[in-house]
């Protein structure tokens, strides 16, 4: 159902192909390289803890934080409180705070979108499709991101994990985002990294998927998607060919030739 290009064979934009009018996008690692993030902001923890006095060889450090992150899961905000709990019997707040300033000051220069995020979006919101994000994050969390990455004006629906109390592939977050966005399944598209959530959840609704082949980080063989991609920007094209818009037209601009 795909090619290199990442658009399939069912894009000829002939009368039996349904029209897409609302893209739904995972948020992490689809829209921000979130790995990428936590690694530059956890090195920048640990600089902040060392200086302030955390005497332990870098490679330790970085280890029982990893390990701490896999107790806790990637989205807890308390994992230097227990690192130091741990290791002391006691939270030494100088550490602590050195820790978080190193963290969140390198987390906010680090957390940005892929490129062509942007663009992508601005794209697609001209020729007059819906916009939708659905995240396993917490409601705050997700928020917090799309703030930091200026995106928080850009979406007509943000379903979170607090909003469903389900993780994807469950169809409760894909159900509730396409409610909000009121529309038709088969007339959306589900875009994520995570091919055994994002794209199945979506599948299972009747939403057309792209697989973002750029933001996996499972080396992923076979995603089952109707769409693979490797820049974001593809979507536009998918997305005329699917709707029949002529390329280099802008809304409808170009001369009809029906
Ligand atoms: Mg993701």
């Amino acid at each position: 159902m795909r090619d290199a290009t990442g658009v399939g064979p069912v894009s000829s934009g002939g009368p039996h192909v349904v029209p897409i009018q609302a893209i739904v996008f995972d948020l992490d690692n689809t829209l921000t390289d979130f790995m990428k993030m936590k690694e530059v902001a956890i090195e920048a923890a640990i600089d902040g803890m060392i200086d302030a006095g955390f005497r332990i060889p870098r490679d330790q450090l970085r280890a029982r934080i990893d390990t701490l992150y896999r107790e806790l899961g990637l989205e807890s905000q308390r994992v230097f409180d227990e690192l130091l709990q741990r290791e002391f019997g006691e939270v030494d707040p100088k550490i602590l705070a050195s820790g978080i300033v190193g963290y969140r000051r390198a987390r906010e220069s680090a957390l940005v979108t892929y490129p062509h995020v942007h663009l992508t979006l601005l794209e697609l919101t001209k020729r007059g499709i819906r916009l939708g994000v659905v995240s396993d994050a917490p409601r705050l969390q997700v928020w917090l991101r799309l703030c930091y990455l200026q995106l928080q004006h850009v979406f007509d629906a943000v379903v979170t994990f607090d909003d469903t109390g389900e993780r994807k592939p469950s169809p409760a977050p894909f159900r509730e985002v396409l409610r909000r966005l009121d529309v038709a399944p088969e007339r959306s598209m589900m875009v994520g990294d995570w091919a055994e959530r994002d794209v199945v959840g979506g599948r299972s609704l009747g939403m057309r998927t792209v697989f973002a082949r750029y933001g996996d980080t499972f080396d992923t063989k076979e995603s089952g998607a109707d769409h693979e991609i490797d820049d974001v920007f593809q979507l536009v094209r998918i997305v005329d060919e699917l709707n029949g818009t002529p390329p280099g037209s802008r809304g409808g601009t170009a001369k009809e030739t029906t």
